[in-house]
């Protein structure tokens, strides 16, 4: 049997929590199936004259609880079935965290690092104006995700205002404070999987004092989630991205190896570091393991080998339905992705309340919500898997899957007798 795709990994996660839950068909229907897909081609005029046609997607999962929100990933390997498994956690995630949003998800194959920054607008704008007709503030809001950023969103939002003739920041969300963007939504993700791992800390009784760290992924996620917990009293001892790891058995300062980084163009050679492979830090013998990079790198082929004492996803689905069950039984405490990075998705929420209604809270307010809205997502997690005797995946399904549920007998998609 040949190995599952992404979506069929979601199917399983979600078809997991509807069977401990008796779910009736008709939900999982509606969950099991994005709403639609759409493909598009954006030809782009490349700086040596000749024409690339990219491709890109643009998956609106389910939009029961609301228009549907969901970030836009430039890679090489993007392809339908990761689009649709990637929406489809976002529709899990905004309602395992209560903000009234459906789950989407868009992604352009593409190497953006192959690409002049010219290249890149172009391309960037072209793929805005390619799915314009089925986005927008009330309907879908995009949000920054692997290798697209602040400046790319900056693109988005004023090819789309040109185009509508209205200034339109609430289309996007993570854009640059100047453009309508909020404070503290660069490193929202990160701040939310650190509330999240205090509280997972505090359930094995982890003290983060010392605590040591590997990171797989030293970007957006991954970096910040490093540099939190790194002021948390914990020890980051190893990290790694596209290009290598590194490793320092007393731990290093993540804020000088992002310098190094950016300064290099990787993580490597930062100073006091030995280099390790990515199966090494994967299977590294530390308290906290954060995956903050790609899907499928927990697998059946190295779980076994996992040493960490918890887990916190930061990277949307790093672990398999099959490492899963391994490493439940090997009781190791998988935090989920829909739990531990909801933190970007909340504070875009904010970054879109403050657009419709033009006034801007401070960095504060923004974290003390943030805080507020993650902790209580962790115990109504963590109190499901303690009560169900479940893992804390299928415990985020459930909450996930009851808030779904009512909202579907509420608008009459589903019968009102129906069960779950
Ligand atoms: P990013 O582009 O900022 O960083 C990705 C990092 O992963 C880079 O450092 C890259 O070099 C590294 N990487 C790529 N392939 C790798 C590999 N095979 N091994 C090790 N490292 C590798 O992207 P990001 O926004 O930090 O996203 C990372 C993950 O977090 C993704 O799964 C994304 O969906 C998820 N996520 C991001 C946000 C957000 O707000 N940015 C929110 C929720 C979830």
């Amino acid at each position: 049997m040949g190995k599952s795709t992404i979506y069929e990994n979601v199917l399983t996660q979600i078809n997991n929590a509807a069977d401990i839950l008796n779910l009736d068909g008709q939900v999982r229907e509606l969950l099991h199936e994005p709403m639609r897909t759409l493909t598009v081609s954006i030809p782009v005029k490349m700086d040596d004259e000749s024409i690339h046609v990219f491709k890109g997607f643009r998956c609106q999962h389910n939009d029961v609880l609301g228009p549907t929100k969901g970030g836009i990933r430039f890679h090489p390997q993007v392809c339908e079935d990761e689009v649709k498994a990637l929406a489809a956690w976002m529709t899990f995630k905004c309602s395992l965290v209560g903000i009234p949003y459906g789950g989407a998800k868009g992604g352009v194959l593409v190497n953006p690092k192959e690409l002049s920054r010219n290249e890149l607008e172009k391309l960037s704008r072209g793929f805005i104006q390619a799915i314009s007709p089925i986005i927008g503030p009330d309907k879908d809001i995009p949000a920054p995700d692997v290798y697209t950023d602040a400046q790319v969103m900056s693109w988005f939002m004023d090819e789309f205002s040109k185009l509508k003739g209205v200034n339109t920041p609430g289309l996007v969300t993570g854009k640059p404070v100047v453009l309508g963007g909020s404070f503290g939504r660069h490193s929202a993700t990160a701040r939310g999987v650190m509330y999240i791992t205090i509280e997972a800390a505090k359930a094995i009784d982890l003290d983060l004092n010392g605590a040591t760290v590997a990171v797989q992924g030293f970007g957006n996620a991954g970096s910040f989630s490093a540099k939190f917990l790194h002021e948390q009293g914990c020890k980051i001892v190893a990290a790694n991205d596209s290009k290598g790891g590194i490793y320092c058995k007393d731990g290093f300062n993540p804020v000088d190896a992002a310098k190094h980084k950016e300064e290099t163009g990787s993580l490597k050679g930062f100073q006091g570091c030995d280099d390790i492979s990515n199966e090494d830090l994967l299977t590294m013998d530390v308290d906290i393991l954060i995956p903050a990079a790609l899907e499928n790198q927990i697998t059946e082929d190295n779980a076994e080998n996992i040493k960490a004492r918890m887990i916190i996803e930061a990277a949307n689905g790093p672990t398999t339905p099959e490492a899963d069950e391994i490493l439940f039984k090997r009781e190791i405490m998988i935090v989920p992705d829909i739990l531990a990075n909801a933190g970007g998705v909340t504070v875009s929420y904010f970054e879109w309340v403050q657009n419709l209604a033009n006034y801007y809270w401070s960095k504060d307010e923004v974290d003390r919500k943030l805080e507020e809205i993650m902790v209580e997502a962790f115990e109504k997690v963590y109190n499901t898997h303690i009560d169900m005797g479940v893992n804390m995946r299928v415990a985020a399904f459930i909450v996930a899957i009851k808030r779904l549920t009512e909202a579907m007998k509420a608008r009459g998609w589903v019968y009102n007798d129906h069960k779950y």
